[in-house]
Parts: C-alpha cells; structure tokens; sequence
C-alpha cells in the first residue's frame, strides 16, 4: 500500500477535525452525561459526590470535575479490595459483561459490550492501519487486557489478525513470511528481536517480509529504537498511549510530533502533589476521564508523567498532543518548581556516551534547591574543556534547570545507586 493511503483520512472525521469549540462542547455534553446517568448505578460514585458536597446535576462542564478528588491506581486497587469486585464503579451486573481481565494490582478490568471498547481504532487508523491488513498481535492474551484490547480494535477497522502472544520469534518470523504479514502490534523491542531473528535466517526484513505497518505501546519508546526498527524493516512505526484500566488515551499520527488526545476521554494534566491543573509545556501527572457510562472512572489518576501542546498538527486533528510520557509521577523529584524524572536525565545524558554512570543530587540551602550531576567518567576533562558547556547546555535544554558538574572517580558511584538523591533537609 502506497504511504500517502496511510497517511490520509480519519477514523472518525466528525470529531478528530472539530473545531476547538465544537470540541470542547462535545466534551462538556460527554462529561453532563457522564455524571447524570452513571451516579444512580455506581455507588463508588455516590460517595465521591457526597465527600466532595455536590450533586451529579452540579457537573456539567469539563471546569466542574475539579470539585471532584482524583482516583489513583492504588485508590482503585484499594477500593475493589473493600467492595468487590469493581470497587462500586461498574454500572451493570457482572454477568452482563463481555469479558473481565485481571491487571497486576490486582485490578480487575471489566469489559463492557460496546463495540471496539477501549477505543483504540482511532489511534490505529491515524498510525495508517487499514481494512485488509494482515496484523501480529504480540500482546498476551491471558488475564491482562492487552492482547484482546488490541484486537478488538483491529477487527472493528477490518485488519486479519494472527493472534501470536509474545515470544516464540522464529515462528513469528514463518507466520510473517508465509501469511505476507503487513501489521504488527506490540513492543518495539520485541520488533527488533523478530528482525534480529530473520537476519539471523539469512533473511532481508525489508525484501523478504512485507511488513509495512507497526504499533506499539506499553514501553517509551526512543527515537534511536524507532529509526533502527523502521530501517531494518523499511516500515511505519507509531506509537500509542493507554492504560490496562482505561484503553487508548492518546495516540500518534502521520506526522509523528506527539499524541493526539483520544475522542473517547478527558484528558488533564495536573501537578501529582496539588492537583493545579499544569499549562501547555508544563509536565504533570496525565488524569483521565474516561466516556464509559459502563466504568465511569472519574479522573482517574494514571501515574504517568507527560506535558502536552496545543500546537497546530499538519494532520488536520485538532485534539493537543502529548509530547512524551516522561515515567511514573512516583519517582519523581520537584527542584524549583521543575520536575526532574530520572528517564528524563537519563535521555540527556545519553547523549554522552563518555559518562559512564551519573547521580543527580538534590540539595537545598537559604531556601534554595540547587542540583548537581555527579559524572562518572573514565577520563576527567581538563577545567574549560567545551565538554562542560555542552553537557549543561543539554541539562538544561532537557530539564529546564541550570545544574552544577562535579566530575567524580570511576567506581565511586555504587552499581544500582539511585539516580536521583534528595538530600533536602525541610523545615519541621
Ligand atoms: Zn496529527
């Protein structure tokens, strides 16, 4: 298939190209809807209503919600462990269910009879998926959502699926040569292996396999992954983001620059510590309220550290995009008002392959924070060697904070030490 055919058209035109104010009226409506008809069925969200001092009538805008707390996973988990088995959120008996899987938590995961319910079709029309692909799916099948949340999607857009599950690469590559597999859905990683393994055959992946297509989810993906998989396969490769609990919530387009925000939820991105609703640019933790009148999870918090943009996309889809998801909230640390994530750093770092190991250290004196990168390096660079310059520059380019260097002896930092040290001392 031509790469324009995948570029062009939208799963759902009506919505993905709405004008911001048709946007936003739609997700007022979703949310009303949301709130009116779930809170008579849902006791979990009865008692959320009443903590909060407020009536479903008294949610009518995407503004509204923040009368309402935010749910993290570990609430979910804890909540389903005191009333199971949904925790008071599912609005239909077990038994009318389509499937129910089980998430490490444990969280259960119900799923409800709508049609492609985690709504990942969109993300994988925009990644350029088509009717008549013939897809792997390398997500497991069994207990977790992942594999059967996929395909639901991909049926629902008309692809042939082999249900593969993960491992096994030499017969993947088989499937892949004797079925003229285009598609794949799966870890990025586990891509390259199947490449690996081909080559290992003897084979080409670029003349020998057909793959033109590929999505994958449920790791960061870096841009020197991405190339490597794309070029050893001569293939398209986008990325989306979801959760077990909620499905798709954004996704990547043609024009690769970040990930539209799904049609299907609300996103915010909120401060993880006060719950300030962050600007454009301004990371925070991503809380999504999903359009499920069958699990209406209410700004449920994913723990997931991301900024977003409201940029123009050349794709024509008007929803902001994610620019990257930068890791878990929990592991990160707050330096003057900028959080520092230790995947953060080390993509900066990367980019020095000279420095063997790093730790950040966070200090605080006179109510100041200051952060210094302690640099393992085999070979200490002379005082005013461009080396200093450039590694700061790029700190702070990548975290937005202006760092001191302390270049230390190889072998001082201990094999698993903590990437980032917060040695603050607060004030009792
Ligand atoms: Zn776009």
């Amino acid at each position: 298939m031509a790469a324009d055919e995948r570029s062009s058209g939208y799963y759902n035109e009506a919505r993905e190209i709405a004008s911001m104010a048709a946007w936003r009226a739609y997700h007022d409506l979703q949310i009303k809807e949301l709130a009116a008809k779930s809170y008579p069925k849902a006791p979990a969200l009865m008692n959320m209503f009443e903590r909060a001092g407020i009536k479903p009538t008294d949610i009518n805008s995407v503004e509204d919600l923040e009368q309402l707390p935010v749910t993290t996973k570990s609430d979910l988990a804890r909540l389903q462990a005191e009333n199971p088995p949904f925790g008071g959120f599912l609005t239909v008996p077990v038994n009318q269910l389509k499937r129910i899987f089980m998430s490490p938590g444990p969280i259960y995961d119900p799923q409800g009879t709508a049609n492609e319910f985690w709504g990942w079709s969109e993300g994988f029309y925009a990644a350029g998926f088509r009717p008549r692909d013939v897809v792997i799916n390398t997500f497991g099948y069994q207990m977790t959502p992942a594999g059967l949340m996929f395909e639901e999607s991909l049926l629902d857009i008309g692809c042939c699926i082999i249900p593969t599950g993960v491992g096994n690469t030499e017969t993947q590559v088989k499937l892949m040569r004797e079925m003229g597999v285009t598609g794949f859905v799966g870890m990025a990683s586990f891509l390259r292996k199947i490449g690996e393994t081909a080559i290992a055959q003897g084979l080409d992946p670029r003349k020998d396999l057909a793959l033109e297509i590929g999505y994958v989810a449920a790791e960061i993906l870096t841009d020197t992954l991405r190339s490597e998989v794309e070029e050893m396969f001569g293939m398209r490769l986008r990325q989306g983001y979801g959760t077990a609990d909620c499905g798709c919530l954004a996704y990547e387009c043609s024009e690769r620059n970040g990930m539209h925000f799904t049609s299907n939820a609300y996103v915010e991105i909120l401060d993880p510590r006060t719950r300030e609703t962050m600007g454009p640019g301004e990371p925070g933790e991503v809380v999504v309220t999903l359009f499920n009148p069958t699990y209406p999870l209410l700004r449920f918090g994913t723990g997931d550290l991301s900024a977003y943009t409201i940029a123009e996309c050349a794709c024509g889809r008007t929803a902001p995009r994610l620019t990257r998801i930068m890791g878990r909230v929990d592991q990160v640390t707050k330096v003057k008002g900028m959080f520092v994530h230790p995947q953060q750093a080390q993509a900066v770092i990367a980019k020095f392959p000279q420095v063997k190991k790093f730790q950040i250290v966070v200090t605080r004196s006179d109510e100041i924070d200051s952060l210094t990168f302690k640099l393992e390096m085999a070979e200490a660079p002379s005082a005013g060697d461009p080396f200093y310059d450039e590694i700061g520059g790029a700190i702070q380019k990548g975290i937005k904070l202006r760092p001191r260097i302390e270049i230390i002896a190889p072998g001082t930092l201990a094999e698993n030490c903590e990437l980032i040290l917060d040695e603050r001392v607060w004030d009792k």
